[in-house]
């Protein structure tokens, strides 16, 4: 049992009793772990209106043995995840974004198995989805990306992965999730069902691999690279979690 001290997000929130919460944080110094918050739902509650969804709190709690719930003591908000409605229509596609968000740093990661550089990747992506004139598809879809990537499970971008030929050289792709990446025209089978990522989606991968959550926020994407990209993403992650991410059905794709 020890008192410790971090910088956490809101991942997940569970009613617990009448008025407590078990609260689930992905924090940049402990990677992601619950805690139990005694008294969270009460109006005037010892923690104010410091754990909604998606904020950012500075974090005191009780560390347990394994097995045992966490216990916090102290919440204080640095600042909330809001993102702008007035600013267009996909206001609500930015509130759900970051839903999504959350439900991969808690589906995708351990408790206590720290990442300080994804921690603040997701600070970046929220601060982004947060800004009214800010693409919102590049800044999803640079997450799902980000998170693969710093969790080592971003599959290989630069060749196919049965015969190990370079992506560069063949013009339309396939992405083959039980192989665990694209697979070139030429090994492609009937058999095989994967999503097609074309030569120009398949750049556009590759830029937002390499890029922060701001210059993801530039990038301008058509529907059909917004969908086989985000769908690219979707299918290693479902891969990974062996089934669909659920607030997945709340992001309309552009008709
Ligand atoms: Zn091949």
């Amino acid at each position: 049992m020890s008192l410790e001290k971090c910088s956490g997000l809101v991942i997940r929130q569970v009613d617990f009793s009448e008025s407590s919460r078990v609260v689930t944080f992905y924090s940049r110094e402990f990677g992601r772990f619950s805690a139990m918050a005694k008294g969270a739902k009460r109006l005037k509650g010892p923690f104010d209106a410091a754990l909604d969804l998606l904020s950012e709190c500075r974090l005191v709690f009780i560390r347990k043995s394994q097995g045992t719930l966490n216990l916090l003591t102290e919440a204080r908000l640095s600042s909330r995840f809001q993102p702008q409605f007035s600013g267009g229509p996909d206001g609500i596609l930015r509130l759900y974004s970051g839903y999504y968000l959350a439900e991969l740093l808690n589906s995708l990661n351990e408790d206590f198995d720290p990442n300080p550089e994804l921690y603040d990747q997701a600070i970046a992506g929220l601060s982004q989805l947060a800004q009214p004139g800010s693409e919102t598809w590049p800044v999803v879809i640079w997450q799902e990306l980000t998170l693969l990537q710093l969790s080592g499970l971003l599959p290989n971008l630069q060749e196919c992965s049965i015969c190990g030929s370079s992506t560069d050289s063949v013009d339309v792709h396939a992405h083959w999730v039980s192989q665990g990446g694209l697979i070139c025209g030429e090994c492609r089978r009937e058999e095989y069902r994967g999503n097609l990522v074309r030569t120009d989606s398949l750049e556009i991968l590759r830029q937002l691999c390499d890029c922060t959550a701001e210059e993801a926020a530039a990038v301008r994407l058509d529907r059909r690279q917004i969908q086989e990209c985000h769908q690219f993403a979707v299918s290693a992650v479902s891969g990974i979690l062996g089934r669909r991410p659920k607030t997945l059905r709340y992001l309309q794709l552009p008709r």
